[in-house]
Protein backbone atom coordinates (compact mmCIF):
# COMPACT_ATOMS: atom_id res chain seq x y z
CA UNK A 1 0.00 0.00 0.00
CA UNK A 2 1.30 3.79 -0.59
CA UNK A 3 -0.35 6.86 0.54
CA UNK A 4 -0.45 9.13 -1.96
CA UNK A 5 -1.73 12.98 -2.25
CA UNK A 6 -3.55 14.66 -4.73
CA UNK A 7 -4.33 18.19 -4.88
CA UNK A 8 -7.23 19.85 -7.71
CA UNK A 9 -9.34 22.75 -7.34
CA UNK A 10 -12.98 22.56 -6.32
CA UNK A 11 -14.73 21.86 -9.10
CA UNK A 12 -12.29 19.66 -10.80
CA UNK A 13 -12.17 16.44 -8.54
CA UNK A 14 -10.27 13.73 -10.07
CA UNK A 15 -11.83 10.85 -12.09
CA UNK A 16 -10.67 7.67 -11.01
CA UNK A 17 -8.78 7.12 -14.33
CA UNK A 18 -6.67 10.20 -13.01
CA UNK A 19 -6.37 8.37 -9.28
CA UNK A 20 -4.65 5.57 -10.66
CA UNK A 21 -2.24 7.22 -12.85
CA UNK A 22 -1.26 9.35 -10.20
CA UNK A 23 -0.98 6.53 -7.97
CA UNK A 24 1.17 4.49 -10.63
CA UNK A 25 3.32 7.27 -10.81
CA UNK A 26 3.67 7.49 -7.32
CA UNK A 27 4.28 4.45 -6.94
CA UNK A 28 6.56 3.49 -10.17
CA UNK A 29 4.70 1.13 -11.73
CA UNK A 30 2.16 0.63 -14.45
CA UNK A 31 -1.40 1.72 -14.36
CA UNK A 32 -2.65 -2.08 -14.60
CA UNK A 33 -0.55 -3.07 -11.34
CA UNK A 34 -2.58 -0.81 -9.31
CA UNK A 35 -5.44 -2.86 -8.16
CA UNK A 36 -7.26 -0.20 -6.33
CA UNK A 37 -7.20 2.41 -4.36
CA UNK A 38 -9.66 4.39 -1.39
CA UNK A 39 -10.11 8.38 -0.52
CA UNK A 40 -9.16 8.41 3.11
CA UNK A 41 -9.50 12.16 3.65
CA UNK A 42 -10.92 15.28 1.82
CA UNK A 43 -9.80 18.89 3.33
CA UNK A 44 -10.30 22.07 1.88
CA UNK A 45 -6.90 24.23 1.62
CA UNK A 46 -7.65 27.87 1.78
CA UNK A 47 -3.72 28.90 1.81
CA UNK A 48 -3.04 29.65 -1.54
CA UNK A 49 -5.16 28.98 -4.35
CA UNK A 50 -8.82 26.97 -3.02
CA UNK A 51 -7.37 23.52 -3.17
CA UNK A 52 -8.97 19.96 -2.13
CA UNK A 53 -6.38 18.02 -0.81
CA UNK A 54 -6.90 14.41 -0.86
CA UNK A 55 -5.14 11.64 0.87
CA UNK A 56 -5.57 8.41 -0.99
CA UNK A 57 -4.14 4.73 -0.24
CA UNK A 58 -3.31 2.99 -3.21
CA UNK A 59 -2.99 -0.74 -3.50
CA UNK A 60 -0.62 -2.91 -5.57
CA UNK A 61 -2.50 -6.70 -6.27
CA UNK A 62 -2.91 -8.82 -3.18
CA UNK A 63 -3.29 -5.71 -1.45
CA UNK A 64 -6.86 -4.82 0.22
CA UNK A 65 -8.46 -2.37 1.65
CA UNK A 66 -8.59 -2.36 5.74
CA UNK A 67 -12.43 -1.73 4.95
CA UNK A 68 -14.59 -1.48 8.10
CA UNK A 69 -18.03 -3.60 8.31
CA UNK A 70 -20.81 -2.35 10.05
CA UNK A 71 -21.67 -5.33 12.74
CA UNK A 72 -24.53 -7.37 12.61
CA UNK A 73 -27.39 -6.60 15.05
CA UNK A 74 -29.59 -9.89 16.74
CA UNK A 75 -32.79 -10.36 17.49
CA UNK A 76 -33.33 -9.67 20.90
CA UNK A 77 -37.07 -10.43 21.26
CA UNK A 78 -36.70 -12.67 24.24
CA UNK A 79 -33.22 -11.38 25.57
CA UNK A 80 -32.59 -9.41 28.81
CA UNK A 81 -33.68 -6.08 29.11
CA UNK A 82 -31.34 -2.62 29.43
CA UNK A 83 -33.38 0.18 30.23
CA UNK A 84 -31.41 3.37 27.97
CA UNK A 85 -33.36 6.68 29.33
CA UNK A 86 -32.76 9.49 26.33
CA UNK A 87 -32.70 8.95 23.20
CA UNK A 88 -29.87 11.55 22.34
CA UNK A 89 -26.49 10.28 19.94
CA UNK A 90 -25.48 8.14 23.40
CA UNK A 91 -28.96 6.67 23.64
CA UNK A 92 -29.07 5.74 20.02
CA UNK A 93 -25.87 4.18 19.66
CA UNK A 94 -25.93 1.92 23.16
CA UNK A 95 -29.41 1.18 21.96
CA UNK A 96 -27.74 -0.28 18.88
CA UNK A 97 -24.87 -1.66 20.52
CA UNK A 98 -27.15 -3.73 23.03
CA UNK A 99 -28.08 -5.15 19.83
CA UNK A 100 -24.82 -6.26 18.70
CA UNK A 101 -24.41 -7.42 22.65
CA UNK A 102 -27.48 -9.64 22.44
CA UNK A 103 -29.26 -7.18 25.27
CA UNK A 104 -32.57 -5.71 23.99
CA UNK A 105 -32.65 -1.94 24.57
CA UNK A 106 -36.06 -0.37 26.31
CA UNK A 107 -35.40 3.38 25.06
CA UNK A 108 -37.45 6.07 27.28
CA UNK A 109 -37.50 9.61 25.82
CA UNK A 110 -39.78 12.29 27.11
CA UNK A 111 -39.98 13.76 24.28
CA UNK A 112 -41.96 12.84 20.85
CA UNK A 113 -41.26 10.96 17.64
CA UNK A 114 -38.27 12.90 15.08
CA UNK A 115 -41.52 14.35 12.56
CA UNK A 116 -44.05 15.02 15.89
CA UNK A 117 -41.06 17.03 17.50
CA UNK A 118 -40.96 19.39 14.58
CA UNK A 119 -44.38 20.82 15.09
CA UNK A 120 -42.90 22.19 18.53
CA UNK A 121 -40.06 23.69 17.63
CA UNK A 122 -41.96 25.50 14.53
CA UNK A 123 -44.61 26.79 17.65
CA UNK A 124 -41.09 27.79 19.53
CA UNK A 125 -40.19 29.94 17.44
CA UNK A 126 -43.66 31.44 16.04
CA UNK A 127 -45.05 32.02 19.39
CA UNK A 128 -42.71 31.58 21.83
CA UNK A 129 -43.83 28.93 23.74
CA UNK A 130 -41.29 25.85 25.36
CA UNK A 131 -42.59 22.58 25.48
CA UNK A 132 -40.84 21.10 28.14
CA UNK A 133 -40.56 17.99 26.86
CA UNK A 134 -40.30 18.28 22.92
CA UNK A 135 -38.10 21.21 21.72
CA UNK A 136 -34.43 21.80 20.04
CA UNK A 137 -32.83 19.78 23.12
CA UNK A 138 -34.79 17.13 23.63
CA UNK A 139 -36.84 14.61 21.79
CA UNK A 140 -35.85 11.78 19.33
CA UNK A 141 -32.26 12.10 18.28
CA UNK A 142 -32.32 14.63 21.13
CA UNK A 143 -29.99 17.67 21.04
CA UNK A 144 -28.20 16.62 17.81
CA UNK A 145 -31.40 16.09 15.24
CA UNK A 146 -31.41 19.94 14.82
CA UNK A 147 -28.12 20.77 14.69
CA UNK A 148 -25.58 21.66 11.58
CA UNK A 149 -24.51 17.62 12.44
CA UNK A 150 -21.09 18.29 12.59
CA UNK A 151 -18.74 15.18 13.25
CA UNK A 152 -15.92 16.72 14.22
CA UNK A 153 -14.33 14.18 16.75
CA UNK A 154 -11.34 12.60 15.05
CA UNK A 155 -9.76 11.61 18.09
CA UNK A 156 -9.74 7.84 18.52
CA UNK A 157 -9.42 8.26 22.21
CA UNK A 158 -13.05 7.39 23.32
CA UNK A 159 -13.41 4.49 20.71
CA UNK A 160 -13.55 3.28 17.11
CA UNK A 161 -14.87 6.66 15.14
CA UNK A 162 -15.43 4.83 12.24
CA UNK A 163 -18.30 2.40 14.03
CA UNK A 164 -19.79 6.09 14.51
CA UNK A 165 -19.88 7.37 10.92
CA UNK A 166 -19.73 3.85 9.06
CA UNK A 167 -23.53 3.51 10.79
CA UNK A 168 -24.53 6.87 10.34
CA UNK A 169 -23.80 5.93 6.82
CA UNK A 170 -25.58 2.74 6.95
CA UNK A 171 -28.74 4.70 8.29
CA UNK A 172 -28.66 7.27 5.26
CA UNK A 173 -26.49 9.53 5.86
CA UNK A 174 -24.29 10.55 2.54
CA UNK A 175 -20.82 8.82 2.61
CA UNK A 176 -18.62 11.85 1.93
CA UNK A 177 -18.65 12.42 5.93
CA UNK A 178 -15.99 9.12 5.93
CA UNK A 179 -13.83 11.38 3.77
CA UNK A 180 -14.28 14.95 4.51
CA UNK A 181 -11.80 16.34 7.47
CA UNK A 182 -15.35 18.41 8.47
CA UNK A 183 -17.43 16.18 8.03
CA UNK A 184 -21.74 17.47 8.92
CA UNK A 185 -24.76 15.76 7.95
CA UNK A 186 -27.20 18.77 8.27
CA UNK A 187 -30.51 19.34 10.05
CA UNK A 188 -32.44 17.98 6.50
CA UNK A 189 -30.73 14.87 6.56
CA UNK A 190 -30.59 14.11 10.13
CA UNK A 191 -34.02 13.12 11.40
CA UNK A 192 -34.74 10.04 8.61
CA UNK A 193 -31.21 8.85 9.67
CA UNK A 194 -32.65 8.96 13.61
CA UNK A 195 -36.08 7.63 13.00
CA UNK A 196 -33.36 4.58 10.59
CA UNK A 197 -31.77 3.87 14.08
CA UNK A 198 -35.22 3.87 15.81
CA UNK A 199 -36.52 1.36 12.92
CA UNK A 200 -33.79 -0.99 13.28
CA UNK A 201 -33.68 -1.03 17.20
CA UNK A 202 -37.61 -1.82 17.26
CA UNK A 203 -37.43 -4.82 14.39
CA UNK A 204 -34.90 -6.70 15.95
CA UNK A 205 -36.99 -6.36 19.05
CA UNK A 206 -35.68 -3.29 21.09
CA UNK A 207 -38.69 -1.17 22.45
CA UNK A 208 -38.88 2.67 22.07
CA UNK A 209 -41.00 4.64 24.59
CA UNK A 210 -42.16 8.31 24.13
CA UNK A 211 -43.82 11.17 25.88
CA UNK A 212 -41.76 8.45 28.80
CA UNK A 213 -40.11 11.54 31.28
CA UNK A 214 -38.07 9.51 33.53
CA UNK A 215 -38.83 10.96 36.89
CA UNK A 216 -37.12 8.61 39.74
CA UNK A 217 -34.91 5.97 39.32
CA UNK A 218 -35.07 3.43 42.53
CA UNK A 219 -32.57 0.96 43.56
CA UNK A 220 -34.18 -2.55 44.59
CA UNK A 221 -32.97 -4.40 47.36
CA UNK A 222 -32.02 -7.17 45.16
CA UNK A 223 -29.86 -4.96 43.10
CA UNK A 224 -32.08 -4.30 40.12
CA UNK A 225 -34.06 -1.37 39.26
CA UNK A 226 -37.51 0.61 38.87
CA UNK A 227 -37.54 3.34 36.94
CA UNK A 228 -40.79 5.37 37.49
CA UNK A 229 -41.55 7.39 34.41
CA UNK A 230 -44.75 10.02 33.71
CA UNK A 231 -46.17 8.83 30.70
CA UNK A 232 -48.01 11.29 28.38
CA UNK A 233 -50.00 10.41 24.94
CA UNK A 234 -47.23 12.24 23.12
CA UNK A 235 -50.29 11.76 19.80
CA UNK A 236 -52.65 13.84 21.92
CA UNK A 237 -52.09 17.41 24.08
CA UNK A 238 -54.87 16.83 26.53
CA UNK A 239 -54.00 13.52 27.49
CA UNK A 240 -53.30 13.42 31.24
CA UNK A 241 -49.86 11.70 32.48
CA UNK A 242 -50.00 8.44 33.87
CA UNK A 243 -47.06 6.62 36.12
CA UNK A 244 -45.53 3.88 34.81
CA UNK A 245 -42.65 1.57 36.40
CA UNK A 246 -39.70 -0.20 34.03
CA UNK A 247 -37.84 -2.49 35.58
CA UNK A 248 -34.49 -4.21 34.50
CA UNK A 249 -31.02 -4.79 36.47
CA UNK A 250 -28.85 -1.87 33.97
CA UNK A 251 -29.60 1.50 33.42
CA UNK A 252 -27.69 3.41 31.10
CA UNK A 253 -28.55 7.29 31.83
CA UNK A 254 -27.97 9.14 29.11
CA UNK A 255 -30.68 12.48 29.68
CA UNK A 256 -28.12 15.19 27.74
CA UNK A 257 -26.64 18.15 29.59
CA UNK A 258 -30.38 20.00 29.71
CA UNK A 259 -32.24 17.24 32.15
CA UNK A 260 -32.34 19.57 35.19
CA UNK A 261 -34.89 17.39 36.80
CA UNK A 262 -32.44 14.03 36.65
CA UNK A 263 -29.64 16.16 38.66
CA UNK A 264 -31.80 17.46 40.89
CA UNK A 265 -33.15 13.93 41.97
CA UNK A 266 -29.72 13.21 42.22
CA UNK A 267 -29.11 15.86 44.52
CA UNK A 268 -32.04 15.09 46.59
CA UNK A 269 -31.48 11.31 46.65
CA UNK A 270 -27.89 12.36 47.80
CA UNK A 271 -26.25 10.23 45.24
CA UNK A 272 -22.84 11.56 44.13
CA UNK A 273 -22.11 14.34 42.10
CA UNK A 274 -19.31 17.00 40.89
CA UNK A 275 -19.64 20.57 39.73
CA UNK A 276 -17.85 20.81 36.41
CA UNK A 277 -16.51 23.63 34.34
CA UNK A 278 -18.56 24.65 31.61
CA UNK A 279 -18.19 27.87 28.78
CA UNK A 280 -20.91 30.37 28.39
CA UNK A 281 -20.74 33.52 26.08
CA UNK A 282 -22.95 34.81 23.00
CA UNK A 283 -23.41 33.31 19.87
CA UNK A 284 -21.94 35.66 17.02
CA UNK A 285 -23.47 36.19 13.45
CA UNK A 286 -21.85 37.50 10.36
CA UNK A 287 -22.75 37.33 7.10
CA UNK A 288 -21.83 34.36 5.55
CA UNK A 289 -20.45 36.56 2.39
CA UNK A 290 -18.05 38.51 5.13
CA UNK A 291 -16.66 35.04 6.15
CA UNK A 292 -16.26 33.56 3.07
CA UNK A 293 -14.21 36.55 1.96
CA UNK A 294 -11.64 36.20 5.17
CA UNK A 295 -11.42 32.86 5.11
CA UNK A 296 -10.86 32.51 0.91
CA UNK A 297 -8.77 35.57 0.85
CA UNK A 298 -11.11 37.26 -1.66
CA UNK A 299 -11.16 34.19 -3.99
CA UNK A 300 -14.66 32.70 -2.83
CA UNK A 301 -16.51 30.88 -5.78
CA UNK A 302 -20.31 29.90 -5.47
CA UNK A 303 -19.70 26.74 -6.12
CA UNK A 304 -16.86 26.71 -2.64
CA UNK A 305 -18.37 25.17 0.37
CA UNK A 306 -19.38 27.79 2.98
CA UNK A 307 -16.16 29.32 5.09
CA UNK A 308 -15.88 27.63 8.27
CA UNK A 309 -13.73 29.04 11.02
CA UNK A 310 -12.51 28.25 14.87
CA UNK A 311 -10.17 29.77 16.87
CA UNK A 312 -9.09 29.35 20.43
CA UNK A 313 -7.26 32.07 22.56
CA UNK A 314 -6.70 32.42 26.00
CA UNK A 315 -7.11 35.69 28.05
CA UNK A 316 -6.57 35.92 31.83
CA UNK A 317 -6.52 32.56 32.45
CA UNK A 318 -9.32 31.82 30.86
CA UNK A 319 -10.17 29.95 27.28
CA UNK A 320 -12.06 31.71 24.60
CA UNK A 321 -12.79 30.16 21.95
CA UNK A 322 -15.40 29.53 19.04
CA UNK A 323 -18.04 26.76 19.84
CA UNK A 324 -19.91 25.01 17.52
CA UNK A 325 -19.53 27.31 14.33
CA UNK A 326 -22.17 27.08 11.76
CA UNK A 327 -21.39 28.19 8.12
CA UNK A 328 -24.88 29.40 6.15
CA UNK A 329 -26.70 28.08 9.16
CA UNK A 330 -29.50 30.32 11.35
CA UNK A 331 -29.94 30.40 14.96
CA UNK A 332 -32.65 28.52 16.78
CA UNK A 333 -34.15 28.93 20.32
CA UNK A 334 -32.65 26.31 22.36
CA UNK A 335 -34.48 26.42 25.76
CA UNK A 336 -35.84 23.66 27.30
CA UNK A 337 -37.97 25.49 29.66
CA UNK A 338 -40.05 28.95 30.16
CA UNK A 339 -38.77 32.02 31.35
CA UNK A 340 -35.27 31.33 29.87
CA UNK A 341 -33.61 32.68 26.16
CA UNK A 342 -30.87 30.38 25.01
CA UNK A 343 -29.61 30.68 21.79
CA UNK A 344 -27.57 28.16 19.56
CA UNK A 345 -27.18 27.03 15.77
CA UNK A 346 -28.17 24.71 13.05
CA UNK A 347 -27.81 24.24 9.58
CA UNK A 348 -29.11 22.24 6.37
CA UNK A 349 -27.03 19.94 4.61
CA UNK A 350 -26.48 22.86 1.80
CA UNK A 351 -25.31 25.61 4.26
CA UNK A 352 -26.62 28.00 2.35
CA UNK A 353 -28.01 30.72 4.05
CA UNK A 354 -26.94 34.21 4.11
CA UNK A 355 -25.61 34.40 7.45
CA UNK A 356 -22.27 32.40 9.31
CA UNK A 357 -23.08 31.94 13.17
CA UNK A 358 -20.75 30.50 15.63
CA UNK A 359 -20.50 30.44 19.67
CA UNK A 360 -17.81 32.61 21.20
CA UNK A 361 -17.65 31.37 24.99
CA UNK A 362 -15.38 32.08 27.95
CA UNK A 363 -14.73 28.77 30.12
CA UNK A 364 -16.27 29.15 33.86
CA UNK A 365 -14.84 27.30 36.48
CA UNK A 366 -16.60 26.73 39.85
CA UNK A 367 -14.08 29.22 41.49
CA UNK A 368 -15.16 32.34 39.14
CA UNK A 369 -18.98 32.10 40.74
CA UNK A 370 -17.90 31.76 44.45
CA UNK A 371 -21.41 33.72 44.84
CA UNK A 372 -23.42 30.33 43.77
CA UNK A 373 -20.79 27.76 46.45
CA UNK A 374 -23.88 27.39 48.43
CA UNK A 375 -25.34 24.87 45.53
CA UNK A 376 -22.32 22.47 45.91
CA UNK A 377 -22.45 20.25 43.15
CA UNK A 378 -25.12 22.45 41.43
CA UNK A 379 -23.55 25.75 41.53
CA UNK A 380 -22.55 25.99 37.81
CA UNK A 381 -26.36 24.50 37.09
CA UNK A 382 -27.63 28.15 39.02
CA UNK A 383 -24.89 29.97 37.38
CA UNK A 384 -25.79 28.98 33.98
CA UNK A 385 -29.84 29.20 34.85
CA UNK A 386 -29.73 32.43 36.07
CA UNK A 387 -28.03 33.88 33.09
CA UNK A 388 -30.36 32.30 30.67
CA UNK A 389 -33.10 34.24 32.92
CA UNK A 390 -31.85 37.68 33.00
CA UNK A 391 -31.40 37.24 29.04
CA UNK A 392 -35.66 36.22 29.32
CA UNK A 393 -36.23 38.89 31.67
CA UNK A 394 -34.88 42.01 29.36
CA UNK A 395 -36.81 41.37 26.84
CA UNK A 396 -39.42 39.60 28.63
CA UNK A 397 -39.90 36.80 25.88
CA UNK A 398 -37.45 34.82 23.78
CA UNK A 399 -36.50 37.41 21.67
CA UNK A 400 -32.21 37.80 21.97
CA UNK A 401 -31.02 40.98 23.77
CA UNK A 402 -28.54 41.36 21.23
CA UNK A 403 -25.73 44.11 20.26
CA UNK A 404 -23.73 44.90 17.41
CA UNK A 405 -19.91 43.24 18.05
CA UNK A 406 -17.69 46.84 18.36
CA UNK A 407 -20.62 48.77 20.25
CA UNK A 408 -20.47 45.91 22.96
CA UNK A 409 -16.13 46.23 23.16
CA UNK A 410 -17.14 49.66 23.76
CA UNK A 411 -19.67 49.36 25.74
CA UNK A 412 -22.19 51.09 24.00
CA UNK A 413 -26.06 50.42 23.10
CA UNK A 414 -26.59 49.69 19.76
CA UNK A 415 -29.27 52.52 17.86
CA UNK A 416 -29.91 50.00 15.61
CA UNK A 417 -29.45 46.01 14.23
CA UNK A 418 -29.01 44.25 11.59
CA UNK A 419 -31.21 41.27 10.08
CA UNK A 420 -30.34 38.23 11.64
CA UNK A 421 -31.38 34.90 11.10
CA UNK A 422 -32.63 34.29 14.51
CA UNK A 423 -36.27 33.97 14.20
CA UNK A 424 -37.97 35.13 17.14
CA UNK A 425 -36.47 38.59 16.67
CA UNK A 426 -33.65 40.52 18.58
CA UNK A 427 -33.97 43.59 20.99
CA UNK A 428 -31.09 46.19 21.30
CA UNK A 429 -29.33 45.37 24.68
CA UNK A 430 -26.50 45.80 27.18
CA UNK A 431 -25.04 42.49 26.63
CA UNK A 432 -22.05 43.50 27.67
CA UNK A 433 -23.71 44.46 31.31
CA UNK A 434 -26.18 41.51 30.91
CA UNK A 435 -23.19 39.03 31.10
CA UNK A 436 -21.29 38.00 33.71
CA UNK A 437 -18.18 40.55 33.75
CA UNK A 438 -15.69 37.66 34.01
CA UNK A 439 -17.45 36.84 30.83
CA UNK A 440 -17.98 40.05 28.93
CA UNK A 441 -14.30 41.38 29.75
CA UNK A 442 -12.52 38.32 28.15
CA UNK A 443 -15.16 39.01 25.27
CA UNK A 444 -14.62 42.23 25.22
CA UNK A 445 -10.78 41.67 24.13
CA UNK A 446 -10.69 38.90 22.30
CA UNK A 447 -13.28 40.11 19.41
CA UNK A 448 -10.17 42.76 18.42
CA UNK A 449 -7.69 40.29 19.15
CA UNK A 450 -9.23 37.80 16.40
CA UNK A 451 -9.93 40.28 14.20
CA UNK A 452 -6.28 41.79 14.71
CA UNK A 453 -4.66 38.32 14.88
CA UNK A 454 -6.47 36.01 13.05
CA UNK A 455 -9.59 36.99 10.79
CA UNK A 456 -9.40 40.51 9.28
CA UNK A 457 -12.76 41.69 9.28
CA UNK A 458 -13.91 39.27 11.95
CA UNK A 459 -14.26 42.58 14.37
CA UNK A 460 -16.85 44.53 12.68
CA UNK A 461 -20.04 46.19 13.49
CA UNK A 462 -22.09 44.21 11.09
CA UNK A 463 -21.73 41.60 13.12
CA UNK A 464 -24.78 40.95 15.81
CA UNK A 465 -24.22 38.98 19.13
CA UNK A 466 -26.99 37.62 20.56
CA UNK A 467 -27.40 36.09 24.18
CA UNK A 468 -27.03 33.73 25.16
CA UNK A 469 -24.71 30.88 24.45
CA UNK A 470 -25.17 28.69 27.88
CA UNK A 471 -25.54 25.18 26.40
CA UNK A 472 -21.77 24.18 25.83
CA UNK A 473 -21.76 21.34 27.54
CA UNK A 474 -22.98 20.07 30.80
CA UNK A 475 -22.35 21.91 34.37
CA UNK A 476 -22.52 19.19 36.28
CA UNK A 477 -20.80 15.82 36.53
CA UNK A 478 -22.41 12.36 37.37
CA UNK A 479 -19.08 11.02 38.62
CA UNK A 480 -18.47 7.31 37.45
CA UNK A 481 -15.92 4.59 38.00
CA UNK A 482 -13.10 4.28 35.31
CA UNK A 483 -13.01 0.81 34.92
CA UNK A 484 -16.78 0.13 35.11
CA UNK A 485 -18.40 3.38 33.63
CA UNK A 486 -21.28 2.73 36.48
CA UNK A 487 -22.03 5.32 38.95
CA UNK A 488 -19.15 5.58 41.65
CA UNK A 489 -21.59 4.11 44.19
CA UNK A 490 -24.99 3.19 42.25
CA UNK A 491 -24.05 -0.35 40.51
CA UNK A 492 -25.61 -1.27 37.86
CA UNK A 493 -26.55 2.38 36.95
CA UNK A 494 -24.12 4.06 33.75
CA UNK A 495 -23.90 7.83 33.81
CA UNK A 496 -23.34 8.10 29.58
CA UNK A 497 -22.92 10.77 27.00
CA UNK A 498 -22.90 14.55 27.33
CA UNK A 499 -25.48 14.96 30.78
CA UNK A 500 -23.33 12.97 32.38
CA UNK A 501 -19.95 15.29 31.94
CA UNK A 502 -18.35 12.17 29.81
CA UNK A 503 -18.59 14.06 26.14
CA UNK A 504 -19.20 16.77 23.94
CA UNK A 505 -20.64 16.86 20.75
CA UNK A 506 -22.52 14.52 18.72
CA UNK A 507 -19.95 12.00 17.73
CA UNK A 508 -17.73 11.29 21.15
CA UNK A 509 -21.55 11.20 22.83
CA UNK A 510 -22.52 8.15 20.26
CA UNK A 511 -19.17 6.82 21.38
CA UNK A 512 -19.98 6.70 25.21
CA UNK A 513 -23.18 5.34 24.34
CA UNK A 514 -21.27 2.51 22.31
CA UNK A 515 -18.72 2.16 25.34
CA UNK A 516 -21.30 2.01 28.06
CA UNK A 517 -23.17 -0.21 26.34
CA UNK A 518 -20.02 -2.87 26.06
CA UNK A 519 -19.74 -2.07 29.97
CA UNK A 520 -23.36 -3.37 30.36
C1 LIG B 1 -29.06 23.46 18.13
C2 LIG B 1 -27.90 22.54 18.46
C3 LIG B 1 -26.90 22.35 17.50
C4 LIG B 1 -25.83 21.48 17.75
N1 LIG B 1 -24.92 21.25 16.77
C5 LIG B 1 -23.99 20.29 16.94
C6 LIG B 1 -23.12 19.92 15.88
O1 LIG B 1 -23.19 20.44 14.78
N2 LIG B 1 -22.19 18.95 16.12
C7 LIG B 1 -22.07 18.33 17.34
O2 LIG B 1 -21.22 17.43 17.50
N3 LIG B 1 -22.88 18.67 18.36
C8 LIG B 1 -23.84 19.62 18.19
N4 LIG B 1 -24.68 19.93 19.23
C9 LIG B 1 -24.48 19.26 20.52
C10 LIG B 1 -24.97 17.80 20.43
O3 LIG B 1 -26.25 17.78 19.94
C11 LIG B 1 -24.87 17.13 21.80
O4 LIG B 1 -23.52 17.17 22.19
C12 LIG B 1 -25.32 15.68 21.75
O5 LIG B 1 -26.63 15.58 21.24
C13 LIG B 1 -25.27 15.06 23.15
O6 LIG B 1 -25.75 13.74 23.07
P1 LIG B 1 -26.40 12.98 24.30
O7 LIG B 1 -27.02 11.77 23.74
O8 LIG B 1 -25.39 12.84 25.38
O9 LIG B 1 -27.52 13.97 24.88
P2 LIG B 1 -28.80 14.64 24.14
O10 LIG B 1 -28.61 14.72 22.69
O11 LIG B 1 -29.04 15.90 24.88
O12 LIG B 1 -29.95 13.61 24.41
C14 LIG B 1 -30.55 13.43 25.66
C15 LIG B 1 -31.95 12.87 25.47
O13 LIG B 1 -32.47 12.51 26.75
C16 LIG B 1 -33.83 12.89 26.81
N5 LIG B 1 -34.20 13.09 28.23
C17 LIG B 1 -33.79 14.10 29.05
N6 LIG B 1 -34.32 13.94 30.26
C18 LIG B 1 -35.09 12.83 30.23
C19 LIG B 1 -35.92 12.18 31.19
N7 LIG B 1 -36.06 12.63 32.44
N8 LIG B 1 -36.59 11.06 30.79
C20 LIG B 1 -36.47 10.59 29.51
N9 LIG B 1 -35.71 11.18 28.57
C21 LIG B 1 -35.03 12.28 28.93
C22 LIG B 1 -33.91 14.16 26.00
O14 LIG B 1 -35.22 14.39 25.53
C23 LIG B 1 -32.93 13.87 24.87
O15 LIG B 1 -33.54 13.31 23.76
C24 LIG B 1 -25.74 20.81 19.01
C25 LIG B 1 -26.74 21.02 19.99
C26 LIG B 1 -27.80 21.88 19.71
C27 LIG B 1 -28.86 22.10 20.77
Amino acid sequence: MKEIEIACPIGKEPSAEQIVAAAARSMGVSVKAVSGYRIVRRSVDARGDILYRYRIEAYREGETADEYRVPEYQDVRDAEPVIVIGAGPAGMFAALHLLMRGKCPVVLERGKDVHARKFDMARLSREGIVDEDSNYCFGEGGAGTFSDGKLFTRSSKRGDIREVLHQLVAFGADPSILIDAHPHIGSDRLPAIVENIRKCVTEHGGEYHFGTRVTDIVKRADGGFDVRAAVSDVASEKAACTEKTFTARKVILATGHSARDIYRMFADKGWDLQAKGFALGVRAEHPQSLINRIQYHGKYQPYMPAAEYSFVTQIEGRGVFSFCMCPGGILVPSATGPGETVLNGMSNSARNSKWANSGVVVSVEPEDVPEYSRYGALSLLHFQMDVERRMFDFTGSIKAPAQRMMDFCRRTLSSGLPATSYHPGAVPAPLHELLPEHVSLRLKYAFPEIGNKKMHGYYTNEALLLGVESRTSSPVRIPRDPETLEHVTIRGLYPCGEGAGYSGGIVSSALDGIRCADMV
